[in-house]
């Protein structure tokens, strides 16, 4: 035939027989391990369909299929992300005590924000006071004995919750905020709940111990109720009466927290090279991806190579939680790192790796997995799902749009909304990320008929202005308890509204007319309750249901009538039904709508 033959790569030109490779590798050097041009290996790849240039990497998997093609073996020895980071056992001299990190949780309102604000306040030394302004999410603050504490300042159970989920166990020790004149509230159960799921040791905090109505006592019985038992009563939570007012109370909380931190034997060796774990990340104006990192073990510093969730990088400047720059950060330190890519989540792993290769290769690697994990969660139409797919699509979506200033409270938020919802409706979070609303979401919500919620973010000029042309709905919120019940609300309100039935009276029918122009009326009497004009009705011959339809008149002597009560008579028509009979029996009912729950 006229065509050639497609040529075999030359085998010859194979340097080596079989090769280790890790989960995925640059395309340049597996040519180079090959022993081939790397223009060859991009001819192979695109053969397969696969678009890469040289600087990319290809997954273990590929690197196979291509090797196979020039007759070479690939083994793939998967090295874990730990694997090829710091794997230098600890000496025991380089380990030392490190401060705990500690989050403060309890009810709106019951005094968090103002707790941490005393601490931070009374142990700020006189060089920094004002030096406070930045929000990083996390505060160290430093006892009078020199000893210190991370405080984490998450919004909320949620988020703490969320960490969780990605394997992150930021905190030590929770302080558990319950207010002395209020007592456990929905949200302190909650957060006695999650600190217990993490398995956190909780400190009980009771505050506003200066107000009149304060029943500290209360409390503690109250607490007894969800098995938060006082080390007075012989169980084993540490319960503290304090004021973030009067600053009653705080040095015994610091010294509770101290006495736990100590039987925990939290150590870690500043020898190593750093690991962390993400507390928030945002978009700053000025200076691009922010992230705060909580150093766990090992020190960072400047010029340190890392990787983060999918995101890579080195460490050009750090900050402290005063903005200070920092050249080192020992374990249980909060630092602001920038130059990133992209934003990682909250709880995702930092690690320094030895070289940016390294870092690079890992955060790639990560990134491929996700996308692999997305196509695999995409739905394929099979005969055994196509039946739930098809009445999944009856259901009705609340599509929402999340705008945050960090990526905890976005992840908390869109995490509660979808929890919201039924088998009738349901929460679709259709875009979330970080940033002010802008004309993009504004039409994207257009397009997909969605409420874009905005969490301590506004929208610009602009996308107030498409929203108002567009109709499309903006809701503000600063308190993630807020949103979550008028969204609740907005998804009660789809929901088809309960439908009862009330037996409003019974009719007998005592003669049947047929009247010229009108047609067939019946001359009943009213034997129960009572029949309305315009009500919906029942025809019952012999205890059996003949028909179902709707009143058409309802008539005494001849004058139409609104109601007619139990012991009278009347002529009854319904509409296009003309089949009455004597002795049949009408019954005339109500359906009454009330809004469905959640
Ligand atoms: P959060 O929602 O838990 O962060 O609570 P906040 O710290 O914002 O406090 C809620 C309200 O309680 C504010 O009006 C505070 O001034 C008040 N508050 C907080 N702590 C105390 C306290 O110890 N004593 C008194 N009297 N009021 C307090
Ligand atoms: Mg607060």
């Amino acid at each position: 035939p006229k065509y050639k033959k497609e040529k075999k790569p030359h085998l010859f030109n194979a340097r080596k027989k079989d090769l280790v490779i890790g989960e995925t590798i640059f395309v340049g050097e597996l040519a180079s391990l090959i022993g081939i041009k790397a223009g060859q290996i991009i001819k192979t790849l695109m053969n397969l369909g696969i678009m890469v240039t040289v600087n990319e990497s290809v997954d273990a998997e590929t690197a196979q299929l291509v090797a196979a093609e020039y007759e070479v073996e690939v083994r793939v020895e998967i090295k874990s992300v730990e694997d090829t980071l710091d794997i230098a056992e600890d000496k025991s001299e380089d380990i030392v005590v490190k401060a705990p990190v500690v989050t403060i949780m309890g009810h709106v309102d019951h005094g968090k924000t103002s707790l941490l604000d005393k601490i931070r306040s009374a142990n700020v030394t006189d060089g920094e006071a004002g030096g406070i302004t930045q929000h990083i999410g996390a505060y160290n603050v430093v006892l009078e004995d020199g000893s210190k504490i991370c405080f984490l300042d998450t919004p909320g159970h949620e988020a703490f919750t969320a960490m969780r989920a990605r394997g992150a166990n930021a905190t030590d020790i929770v302080i558990l905020v319950v207010a002395a004149d209020d007592g456990p509230r929905p949200q302190t159960i909650e957060a006695i709940n999650h600190s217990k799921a993490a398995g956190v040791p909780i400190i009980v905090a009771i505050n506003k111990c200066d107000k009149d109505g304060a029943t500290p006592d209360k409390v503690v019985q109250q607490l007894m109720e969800h098995e938060l038992i006082s080390e007075d009563f012989g169980g084993d939570i540490p319960m503290v009466q304090v004021s973030a007012h009067s600053g009653l109370g705080i040095d015994k909380l610091l010294e509770a927290i101290h006495l736990q931190a100590e039987i925990m034997e939290l150590t870690a060796n500043p020898t190593r090279t750093a690991e962390g774990v993400v507390i928030e990340s945002r978009l700053d104006k000025g200076r691009g991806n922010i992230c705060t990192v909580l150093v766990q073990n090992g020190t960072l510093k400047i010029g340190d190579c890392y990787v983060v969730g999918q995101e890579f990088g080195r460490v050009r400047a750090m900050w402290d939680d005063k903005g200070n720059s920092l050249k080192v950060a020992p374990p249980s330190t909060p630092v602001e790192v920038v130059g990133l890519n992209g934003l990682p989540f909250a709880g995702d792993t930092f690690q320094v790796g030895v070289d940016e290769k390294t870092v690079r290769q890992i955060a790639e690697a990560r990134t491929n997995k996700a996308k692999a994990k997305v196509q695999a969660s995409e739905v394929v139409v099979t005969l055994e799902n196509i039946f739930e797919i098809a009445s999944a699509a009856e259901k009705t979506n609340l599509n929402l749009i999340i705008k945050a200033d960090v990526v905890g409270s976005m992840e908390a938020l869109s995490a509660s909304l979808q929890k919201l919802g039924n088998d009738e409706v349901s929460v679709k979070v259709i875009h979330s990320a970080v940033g002010g609303i802008t004309q993009t979401d504004i039409a994207l919500a257009h397009a997909s008929q969605a409420i874009v919620i905005g969490f301590n973010v506004r929208p610009d000029g602009q996308a107030k202005k498409n929203a108002k042309n567009d109709q499309v709905d903006i809701k503000l919120y600063s308190i993630i308890y807020e949103c979550i019940e008028d969204v609740t609300q907005a998804l009660e309100g789809l929901l088809q509204p309960i439908v009862r039935e009330e037996i409003q009276g019974k009719a007998e029918v005592l003669e049947v007319f047929t009247i010229p122009k009108v047609g067939v009326i019946a001359g009943t009497k009213i034997v129960e309750g009572k029949f309305m004009r315009d009500s919906p009705v029942r025809v019952f011959r012999d205890d059996v249901l003949i028909y179902e339809g709707q009143l058409a008149s309802l008539q005494r002597f001849k004058d139409s009538v609104k109601e007619v009560a139990t012991g009278f008579e009347c002529g009854i028509g319904i509409q296009s039904y003309k089949d009455l009979k004597a002795k049949d029996i009408l019954e005339s009912y109500q359906r009454i709508e009330t809004a469905a729950k959640l």
